[in-house]
């Protein structure tokens, strides 16, 4: 967010400061902190953690017709707690000595058994697996998912363990046949990889004819009692502004949550793809059913 911030300090001379933690540390925080936070903006990844902002009763519904015009509908709260701010996808990548492309298809077809310790996933109790299956309640519906869950579980290479990059790494040292991570992970190490590391690994964009590619942001909301709500706003309509959106989605790897934002050589080739539609309102209510059912099947 450094540029970012440096930029709209520059351009509106209005100062911000910023409390960088954990996201539940930073909702506990604030809701702890009732009428006396100075928080003005709650700045998050994934819609599972600002839902629960919102349901936790500190952030305020925001009226701005920029933000409405600019963000697409189903990427900010029915509601305007929260707004999308820039998208991740959560793809897949395969060791290419191992995988041939027209093996893969949807997601749901990672349950198929020549899967079989193939697959290299971290645990269940991180809230992209968790809106990933919700996504997937919503466009396979519950029966087929559970079922995938179960058969998906049986496939993986090994006990999860560690975040998205250590899946990528172990991949790369010949674990596994396939991660699923978030896609900016992916495109920061495939960009920094000097020694050609990764050289056996490809990206793939999941699809089939019910469920296109996962999509999720990382997205903000202001603060019930934001004593800047103006230069609050002020902040987020930059940052859905067109130089923002183009820096924000270089600088982090990730893709605009607007059409039509030019990026640079590296992020276009990999940002030719088809978003899942799903809903996103609907994904982060989705979240405890997502986990009672990655419990029943054994996704610790
Ligand atoms: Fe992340």
């Amino acid at each position: 967010m450094k540029p970012l911030i440096e930029l709209f300090e520059k351009n509106n001379n209005i100062k911000i400061n910023i409390i960088a933690a954990k996201a539940n540390q930073l909702i506990n925080r604030i809701e702890q902190e009732g009428n006396f936070s100075k928080a003005d903006i709650l700045l998050t990844t994934d819609v599972g953690r600002l839902h629960i902002a919102k349901e936790k009763n500190i952030l305020q519904p925001v009226k701005s017709t920029k933000l409405n015009n600019l963000i697409p509908k189903n990427l900010r709260d029915t509601d305007d707690y929260w707004f999308g701010l820039s998208l991740r996808a959560r793809i897949l990548v395969y060791n290419k000595d191992k995988i041939s492309t027209n093996e893969l298809g949807g997601y749901i077809s990672l349950g198929n058994s020549i899967w079989s310790e193939s697959i290299l996933i971290r645990s269940s109790n991180n809230v992209y697996n968790q809106s990933l299956v919700s996504a997937m309640l919503i466009n396979y519906g519950e029966i087929k998912v559970e079922k995938f869950l179960t058969d998906f579980t049986k496939n993986f290479a090994r006990k999860p363990s560690g975040g998205d990059r250590d899946q990528i790494r172990a991949l790369a040292a010949g674990q596994g046949r396939l991660a699923i991570v978030n896609s900016y992970y992916f495109l920061k190490m495939k960009s920094n990889d000097k020694d050609n590391k990764l050289r056996s690994l490809q990206e793939y964009f999941p699809k089939d004819n019910k469920m296109s590619t996962h999509v999720n942001i990382s997205g903000a909301g202001i603060i019930k009692n934001s004593r800047n709500k103006k230069n609050a706003i002020k902040f987020l309509e930059f940052l859905v502004s067109n130089e923002a959106q183009k820096i924000y989605a270089e600088v982090n790897y990730e893709y605009p949550i607007r059409k039509n934002i030019e990026l640079n050589e590296f992020m276009t080739k990999y940002n030719n793809f088809i978003r899942d539609k799903a809903d996103l309102t609907s994904i982060a209510k989705l979240n405890n059913k997502s986990i009672v059912l990655m419990d029943i099947a054994g996704w610790r």
